[in-house]
């Protein structure tokens, strides 16, 4: 039985909201706060999604906010469905409006490397959210792969000791699992660049009707580069020019040549992090990235230069 609900912060993480739940409920033992919320004991819900919730939290939650727009606004939903077909986008949005708990089936969601395995957090974000609010949270902007900075600050994000989707769920609330370290200002460019290109592709609105495939978008693009004569396109020399760019603004968390070709040769990987590396390697606006608009006979005109099994007689080249 849900005692009180505090009020969702913006960008917070629904799963914020239920840490700060788990301090104002009074419970004593997070398992309570879990069964205040949660359906089956036996779940381990993601933190970054929403999980399987009980019809009490539902109907609260879909009453005060409509649930549909938790999932857009308090999820990692436009971090992992940004880039999917139309239909696809929709099922998602569905299939986690449900409760689905396996979200590894949804979306794929690929291994996280050093400080994007934590919680991350801005250190004057957070004496801002306290000066505000009266307490911090986990904002969602900063949870996004590879991203390093606070835009808004301008400082390096710091990484937290919590782990995200650990393999247990704990209510481990931002105020209380945060420091105030140290505020370190980035002054670079480069990097500040490519945070605020992530940052803006994640929080354009999402079009459900949108249905323009990133392979159209992105290969319109990488066609009239160094990187393709004709129909063939030098994979590896874009890969290496790629990693060498990234590596040198301090990107460490760098998709492999198979991931590449995924992305751009086969269209059937739509990994954020990716999409977003080779997008700004090729310099295509973040707007462009997300709302370029080609007619259908474009779309198949690209996707015929590709190798697949209705287009036998193309040769992908590496
Ligand atoms: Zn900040």
């Amino acid at each position: 039985m849900i005692k009180y609900l505090p009020n969702i912060y913006p960008d917070e993480l629904l799963y914020s909201l239920f840490c700060r739940y788990n301090i104002y409920s009074g419970n004593i033992t997070h398992k309570m706060s879990f069964n205040d919320l949660y359906t089956k004991r036996s779940d381990v819900p993601s933190q970054e999604f929403v999980g399987n919730l009980n019809a009490d939290i539902m109907n609260i939650l879909d009453n005060i906010y409509d649930i549909r727009k938790i999932c857009i606004n308090h999820t990692m939903f436009q971090y992992y469905a940004r880039f999917f077909s139309k239909e696809r986008k929709c099922e998602a949005l569905n299939t986690i409006i449900k409760g689905n708990c396996d979200t590894k089936n949804v979306f794929s969601i690929l291994k996280r490397y050093d400080i994007d395995n934590y919680f991350k957090y801005c250190p004057l974000c957070k004496k801002e959210d306290i000066e505000k609010y009266g307490e911090t949270y986990w904002h969602r902007i900063h949870q996004i792969r590879n991203m390093r900075i606070c835009t808004k600050h301008k400082c390096k994000l710091h990484s937290s000791n919590i782990k995200i989707t650990g393999s247990s769920y704990i209510f481990y609330d931002a105020q209380n699992n945060t420091s105030n370290n140290d505020i370190v200002f980035i002054d670079n460019t480069k990097i500040y660049n490519f945070s605020k290109y992530i940052e803006d592709i994640f929080n354009y609105d999402i079009d459900f009707n949108y249905d323009i495939p990133i392979q159209t978008i992105l290969c319109n693009v990488f066609k009239n580069t160094k990187y393709q004569k004709g129909l063939q396109r030098h994979i590896s020399k874009f890969v290496d020019d790629f990693t060498i760019f990234y590596k040198k603004i301090g990107i460490n968390n760098i998709p492999t040549i198979n991931q590449i070709n995924r992305t751009l040769l086969v269209g059937d990987r739509f990994d954020f992090n990716t999409i977003c590396l080779i997008g700004y390697f090729l310099n295509i606006s973040s707007y462009d990235l997300v709302h370029k608009v080609y007619s259908k006979e474009e779309i198949e005109k690209e996707n015929k230069t590709h190798y697949n099994k209705k287009n036998t007689n193309i040769k992908s080249f590496s």
